[in-house]
Order: structure tokens, then sequence, then C-alpha cells
């Protein structure tokens, strides 16, 4: 496999279709690293990475993607955000001690609902929401596409302990006559549909798009690097204690001592002693002159 952690755009020439294909393997591993997942759990996970990672395109400029499942099954919430740079992170919430055997979307979840973010840099957020009552992610996020932006997609995730891997085709509004437009859409979907789990999780991107579309004309484009990176801060933190209010951060001072904050996305800890808060509240008063 020599496309890890790399996101790539194709197109197919002379067609309204569009395409991306990525492979999370690093990055995945990295972001598992810091949870206790159960397998069927870390796998559901990565399938929403990989989703995430390929929604991300749909960002002309900077800003952030979230796709959100949230259920009353034993998974409460899976959630995972890329940026238009390509930097992923996500949590599963829930209580993995009855999971035990089940392993499908909706034992995992129950019934739920999946909703999708986009934030742009600068401007407003979007969200959609679709219910989560697919066979598998991809289904649902279909049945996104299809509601919310009415353009015809097809989306395929897969993962495994080691990797994470999604291919998604999209036809674009037509610019060209619609029959041949409909045909074009027709026979890609027909082939895009005979890809295989373990294709995409142990086939190169190049080996994966010629196998299925060596007969058609499709450019694809450079790789973009993935990785995971937490958005988190000392400074975002001051600002969620601040926001919590005065009384409050004081009273859990006093009972506690030291504040400890962890960031459940990454585990980085973040220490508050007495004297912080205070400053915190009260910052101390520039000299003057
Ligand atoms: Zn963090």
């Amino acid at each position: 496999m020599t496309n890890n952690d790399t996101l790539q755009r194709f197109l197919f020439d002379n067609t309204d279709i569009r395409g991306e294909i990525t492979t999370l393997s690093a990055s995945y591993q990295d972001l598992l690293a810091n949870q206790n997942y159960p397998p069927q759990v870390a796998l559901l996970f990565g399938e929403f990475l990989a989703a995430a990672s390929l929604l991300s395109t749909t960002l002309k400029n900077s800003g952030m993607i979230t796709i959100q499942a949230r259920g009353d099954g034993p998974i409460s919430t899976v959630m995972a955000e890329c940026t238009q740079g390509n930097k992923l992170r996500g949590i599963v919430r829930g209580d993995f001690d009855n999971i035990k055997d089940i392993s499908s979307l909706k034992e995992l979840l129950g019934s739920a609902i999946l909703a999708i973010t986009i934030e742009p840099e600068g401007k407003e957020r979007y969200q959609g929401v679709v219910p989560l009552d697919g066979e598998n992610l991809s289904q649902c996020l279909e049945f996104y596409f299809y509601q919310s932006e009415q353009l015809p997609t097809k989306i395929k995730l897969s993962s495994n302990a080691e990797s994470a891997s999604g291919m998604l085709i999209q036809q674009l509004p037509s610019s060209i006559d619609a029959e041949k437009s409909a045909d074009d859409w027709q026979n890609i979907s027909v082939l895009f549909e005979t890809l295989s789990s373990t294709e995409q999780l142990e086939l190169s991107h190049n080996d994966q798009l010629y196998r299925l579309f060596h007969e058609q004309e499709l450019r694809l484009f450079e790789p973009q690097s993935l990785c995971f990176s937490c958005s988190c801060s000392r400074q975002r933190t001051e600002s969620a204690l601040i926001s919590l209010g005065h009384d409050e951060v004081v009273d859990m001072s006093v009972t506690q001592g030291l504040i400890m904050i962890t960031c459940e996305f990454c585990s980085q800890e973040y220490r508050f002693t007495s004297r912080d808060i205070s400053e915190l509240f009260d910052p101390p008063h520039p000299p003057v002159h």
C-alpha cells in the first residue's frame, strides 16, 4: 500500500462525474491510540474518519466538516472532523461494556440521527440532518447527498484494524446533454459497485481506480496528506473555564485544589492552580505610566 494517509481527487474526462479516494493508516492509529475502543467500535470510527476526509473537499476554502451520529444504543455519539487542510480528529462515546458481540450500525447506535456540519471559515455554518437508518454509514451519506444537495453520489467505506479507506463518486450538475450524462453515471456507478472491501484496504489508489475504471479516461490528482491533529489549546481551555462562570470554577478549584482538564480527543492535560484561576477571572492590570 503506497497511499497511506492521503486523499486524492479524480475526474472522468468528458463527463460531469468527479471522485475522491482516501486511505488512513498512521492517522487512524494515532486517533485510536488515545482511546480504548472495542474492535467493532474502532472499525465504525475508521469509517467515520474516512468519510470526514472524503467530505472535507466540499469546503472550497478553509474551514471544517463534522460528521456526527447520535443515538440511543450502547454508542451514544460517534464524531469525526476534518479540516480543509486535512487535519482529522474524532471521538466515540458510549457504554462499551454493553457492546459485547454486536456490530451492526443499528445495534451499536440504536435509533439515531446523522448530522453533517459544514463550517466554512468566516461564513455561516450549515447543518444537514438525516436519519441513520441505512444498512451502513455509506448508505446514510448517499441519502444525505441526495436529500440536501440533490447530487447523485456513491460512497464506499471500509476499515480493518490497520487502516480505513473510502471512495466517492458524484455527478455534478450537468452541463452536457442529459441523456449522455445519465448514461455516463449509470456506467460508472455499475463499475463502482464492484469495488470490494478487500480491494479498498489492500490496493493502492492507482490500482483500485485501474481495476474499476481502466476503460474510462480518468485523471487522478496529486495526493494531499492527512494527519491527526487536535485543535485544543490552553487558550481554548481557559475560554471554556471562563464560560462556566467565576463561582463554579472557584468552587471546583477549592474542592479539587488543582483543576485538571484533559482533552477527550488527544488526552492533553491542562492544569490550573488556584492562582491561575484567580488571574483568569481577574487578570493583573498592566502598569500605568
Ligand atoms: Zn486535544
